[in-house]
């Protein structure tokens, strides 16, 4: 309730910032990371100009420096989980180059044990525990959607045949809630469903592409969980879901260097993602036109982002020299959306 008051008062898109540790190996790296302080800003340093005058610092609702954990970076995403069960939408995406811990962020390690949980374990967990805590006044029931978007098309990832069959985008399937009706939805009671349902999806997702790691980075996955709930008094029914999207890398492609499959891939990531970033900064401003029909992720997400809906961008960022450039990049991009 509260937290709703607070969210009135901000606006409903929440932009946190975290910051990756350095990787063992990496050890003896010097940061960009100059500052990061919990009041939401970051300070980077240019690695070839050592002056003052070169720092840049970046504004956002919270940063997380390299040692915070997973549980401290839900603590702030828990209200808006609860929200779901109370009739909301709302995305969390996770945004950044390819290596700077978006997954991480959004399922863990891979193999996680309950501590190293990302955002999406953490998130259904408090789902089914708060539905289980209100079951003598409203029933609750699950269901999962899990959906890849690689060269603006959409496929299905808890559908085996799914390689060639194109998911088509319905905004106005207002009655059920549902944007691509013809993409799977399966029904869960537990996280265990769910993780199976996820491991079943990252199988799909590495077919027809050569190493699993190399497709994540050049698709968005879109893992929708969709929340119905029937109030035992009343019989009033009110909906929720949340999307949970593990953004394609960030990173810009020296377009010199790729040719056919390689171009094409990164042309379509860059359109996807600066819709995103148009849609969402659109949003910030409280633009009268939110240009949703410009890509696909802002087309499967329309319903989801603005309105009454809540989102929040997780952006991330890389210590290391190298990523120097892809990190100013990151941070502009988020710059305009809080
Ligand atoms: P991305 O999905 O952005 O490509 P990953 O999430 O796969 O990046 O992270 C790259 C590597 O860094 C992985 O080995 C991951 O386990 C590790 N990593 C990322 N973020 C963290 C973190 N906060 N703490 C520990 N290890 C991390
Ligand atoms: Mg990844």
């Amino acid at each position: 309730e509260l937290y709703n008051q607070i969210q009135d008062l901000k606006g409903n898109i929440r932009v946190y910032c975290r910051v990756r540790p350095f990787l063992p190996g990496q050890n003896n790296g010097k940061s960009t990371v100059e500052f990061t302080g919990g009041k939401g800003s970051i300070v980077i340093a240019n690695p070839m100009k050592p002056g003052k005058e070169h720092r840049k610092s970046f504004m956002f609702n919270k940063v997380f420096g390299p040692s915070a954990s997973q549980e401290e970076v839900f603590l702030d995403t828990q209200p808006l989980i609860r929200s779901i069960l109370d009739g909301y939408n709302v995305c969390i995406f996770a945004y950044g180059q390819t290596g700077s811990g978006k997954t991480y962020t959004m399922s863990g390690p891979n193999n996680p044990s309950p501590s190293d949980w990302g955002v999406n374990f953490r998130a259904l967990h408090d789902l089914f525990k708060i539905s289980q805590q209100r079951k003598d006044l409203i029933k609750y029931e699950v269901a999962v959607q899990m959906m890849e978007i690689y060269n603006e098309q959409v496929r299905d990832l808890l559908c085996s045949d799914s390689v060639n069959r194109k998911l088509e985008i319905r905004n106005n399937s207002q009655q059920n809630g549902l944007n691509v009706p013809d993409a799977s939805l399966l029904p869960v009671c537990s996280i265990q469903d769910v993780m199976e349902l996820m491991n079943l999806g990252s199988k799909n997702r590495a077919v027809g592409s050569t190493a699993m790691n190399e497709r994540s980075s050049r698709s968005h996955s879109v893992l929708t969980i969709h929340v119905r709930g029937v109030e035992l008094a009343s019989r009033d029914v009110l909906r929720g879901c949340l999307h949970l999207v593990d953004l394609a890398g960030s990173e810009r492609v020296d377009k010199s260097e790729v040719i056919g499959e390689r171009l094409r891939e990164a042309q379509h990531i860059n359109k996807s993602l600066s819709a995103l970033g148009d849609v969402i900064a659109a949003l910030a401003q409280k633009s009268p036109h939110i240009p949703y029909r410009n890509s696909k992720l802002t087309q499967l997400l329309q319903d989801s982002l603005g309105g009454q809906a809540k989102t929040l961008m997780f952006v991330h960022v890389s210590p290391d020299e190298d990523s120097y450039g892809e990190t100013i990049s990151t941070l502009k991009f988020a710059e305009r959306a809080a």
